[in-house]
């Protein structure tokens, strides 16, 4: 078989994966977002440039090119190449990086997570494997991460922003096992009928595997992976003992929250509602009461000043609040294509006055938020710190289970808990939206806004305002209903 770093990855994390990959393409889910972030091209793009001005091998479909392109490049004595080509045996790489200096090879291969991980070592290894076959001289092989507590001030510093994990020796202790794996591959990819590997923990080691649906689709409807508040692990140690059934799984001796969500889905129990608690949490809050959502996104590139790999950068935000017994509502939109966190920070201590009570659904994220903005700007601190310090969480019933319905699955997230308390209101149905119905089309739409045309995005700023109000005129409504159920 023809493998290539991702191939020979995805064959150690399961080669049944490859074999579906081949046979039964169409039964493909989505990739696991963490594979796509560790993945991402922008992060090399700007390595590219690490270690000085570089030749780069375009891509090609006839990867022969491409590797006809790499000798050529490398007939120069000292000389960097991104995406050097190399094929042995079969076994195909593109290096990131690849810095020759006389006789001798650095292989740098870059990921954009900000940890070392096993599975970008034995990328590595392959790559190292691949060319010291082919007679190259490779002296150092590097997983070239981001940096973490790097902050950008001015313009990027490469050496700062990029660490280098030099893996030389591994991958050299490895040489015997990255030549095993791959004949274990191409032995087992000589099947033609569907091998019957069983599902276990590599299913979702480095990631989840996007067949994990059809290889589990003989599973009855309700099985331990439709479980919550469960490992992953966990649920797959009861697999291996043949409890997967939600009437097996009664039986056993598992934690009280997982229990609570089988008997409700499995019995069709009523509502959970602890009308004492609920009244407790709802006397802690104030009027006016404030209810905020942000919308982030994250560059694993900082770029502007005081930003980090990965940073939550507020773009937005919806404020719904409750004076008077009416309810009012505020908003904020940056302006794309620059930071939008001063603006968005004086904007907030506008609209929140000292000393209010504010609600937010989880509310770590949006205090996290808020308290990066704080140690930014000191002059806004004092007011950004009391929003912080006055913030509730309405999450707290549901994540303690004080309001419970089978219809929640298990999950305390406003995606199952809006739907459970309103199945039939239309005005909260995020699917009723036009073009944005979740963060992460927010977030990826924002980023982008700056390549449409002005009335373009006129039309897409619409419509984020609407996706973002949503947000917190949901708050209000959980809010209120919890207020009717007490009564
Ligand atoms: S779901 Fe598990 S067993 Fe099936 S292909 Fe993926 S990793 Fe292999």
């Amino acid at each position: 078989m023809n493998l290539s770093k991702s191939k020979y990855c995805n064959g150690v994390q399961c080669k049944k994966m490859l074999w579906l990959e081949k046979y039964k393409p169409e039964e493909k889910g989505e990739l696991s977002n963490e594979a796509v972030l560790d993945n991402g091209n922008d992060v090399h793009e700007v390595a590219r440039k690490l270690l000085g001005e570089d030749i780069n091998i375009e891509f090609n479909e006839n990867l022969n090119e491409m590797i006809k392109d790499t000798k050529k490049a490398l007939e120069k004595e000292n000389v960097i190449v991104t995406e050097a080509s190399f094929n042995y045996e079969h076994n195909f790489c593109s290096v990131d990086i690849l810095k020759k200096t006389g006789n001798s090879y650095e292989i740098y291969e870059v990921k954009s997570s900000t940890h070392l991980k096993d599975v970008f070592i034995n990328d590595a290894s392959y790559q190292y494997y691949v060319l010291t076959n082919l007679g190259l001289n490779v002296k150092k092989c590097y997983v070239v991460i981001l940096n973490s507590n790097y902050i950008r001030k001015g313009e990027l510093d490469l050496d700062k922003l990029f660490v280098k994990n030099d893996i030389t020796d591994i991958a050299i202790s490895k040489l015997d096992e990255v030549k095993s794996n791959i004949d274990a591959i191409n032995k087992y990819m000589e099947q033609t009928e569907e091998p019957d590997d069983d599902i276990d923990n590599k299913c979702f080691k480095p990631y989840e595997c996007p067949f994990f649906k059809y290889c589990t689709r003989q599973l009855p409807k309700q099985n331990v992976f439709d479980l919550r508040r469960i490992f992953n692990k966990e649920k797959i140690k009861l697999y291996k003992q043949g409890l997967y059934t939600y009437q097996d799984l009664l039986k056993e001796d598992i934690n009280e929250k997982v229990k609570e969500q089988i008997e409700f889905e499995l019995f069709a129990k009523e509502d959970k509602i602890d009308k004492k608690s609920i009244e407790m949490f709802l006397n802690t809050l104030t009027y006016p009461l404030y209810f905020l959502d942000f919308e982030t996104f994250q560059m694993p590139i900082p770029q502007y000043d005081d930003v980090k790999p990965y940073m939550q950068i507020p773009f937005q935000y919806s404020l719904h609040y409750i004076e008077n017994n009416k309810l009012h509502h505020k908003e904020f939109l940056a302006k794309s294509g620059i930071d939008p966190r001063r603006s968005l920070a004086e904007s907030l201590v506008n609209d929140i006055p000292f000393d209010v009570c504010t609600l937010a659904y989880n509310m770590s994220f949006e205090k996290n938020v808020i308290k990066n903005l704080s140690e930014l700007y000191p002059d806004l601190k004092n007011h950004l710190m009391n929003i912080h310090d006055n913030i509730k969480d309405l999450m707290i019933p549901f994540k303690d289970r004080k309001y419970y319905t089978k219809d929640m699955s298990g999950s305390y997230s406003i995606k199952y808990v809006l739907p459970a308390l309103f199945p039939n209101d239309e005005s909260l149905n995020y699917q009723n939206l036009e073009l944005i119905h979740n963060g992460s089309e927010a977030m990826n739409t924002y980023a982008k806004l700056e390549e449409y045309s002005k009335e373009e995005q006129e039309h897409i700023r619409e419509r984020l305002l609407k996706y973002c109000e949503l947000d917190t005129f949901a708050m209000v409504k959980i809010y209120e209903k919890l207020k009717e159920v007490i009564k």
